[in-house]
């Protein structure tokens, strides 16, 4: 089974509790206004990864919390991610899931799929970013409505109190800079762009 991956980023602080390998999935079809990942969109793009490829390069890399999904939209590749999701819990690492659609929605639907997906997730973060609720004052989420839920014991609300939200920058010896976590992109891109046109997201 594979995964349509957009990027991977295998040690990040940006994305959950801890240092986390980061899987941004390819393709979303909710479209929210706004949204600042439109690469992840299209289904086709990206590249395809085997999940035992994936979980090889999970397990090779030391010193992590966890994994994150996050995308694009996790729930519509739910089959492999859960795959991948179940092996990572019995590694002994955790699982952090971002998704557009509500959690009440996944749980009330019929889907077997979704199901191990938000069984093998350790904290979900669901909510479809809206441009009218902006806010930043909590961890990795850019709008009001986005909401945590701590579906097993691995983490409490008190973990992630207090944590900011932050923007790493990351570049490339070819001058190419990937920004990564949650921030008003509007403005950093424009100070950036300023200095150097050559800014990817
Ligand atoms: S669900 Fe997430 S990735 Fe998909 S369009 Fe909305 S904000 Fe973008």
């Amino acid at each position: 089974m594979h995964i349509q991956v957009h990027r991977l980023l295998p040690r990040t602080r940006m994305a959950g509790v801890g240092v986390r390998f980061c899987i941004w999935v390819q393709g979303c079809s909710r479209h929210c206004p706004g949204c600042m990942a439109v690469d992840t969109w299209p289904p086709d793009g990206g590249f395809p990864l085997d999940t035992e490829e994936l979980f090889s390069r999970i397990r090779g890399t030391s010193a992590i919390e966890g994994i994150t999904f996050l995308g694009g939209e996790p729930f519509e590749q739910a089959e492999a991610l859960a795959q991948l999701a179940c092996k990572v819990q019995a590694a002994g690492l955790s699982v952090t899931t971002f998704t557009g659609f509500s959690y009440e929605g996944l749980k009330t639907g019929a889907d077997p799929a979704t199901t191990r997906l938000l069984a093998a997730t350790d904290l979900l973060i669901d909510g479809s970013y809206q441009e009218g609720l902006f806010d930043l004052s909590r961890p990795w989420v850019g709008s009001a409505n986005q909401r945590y839920h701590f579906l097993t014991k691995r983490y409490r609300p008190s973990d992630i109190e207090g944590i900011p939200n932050q923007i790493e920058i990351r570049i490339s010896p070819d001058g190419t800079a990937f920004l990564n976590g949650m921030g008003n992109f509007a403005k950093i891109k424009a100070l950036l762009a300023g200095r150097n046109g050559g800014i990817y997201l």
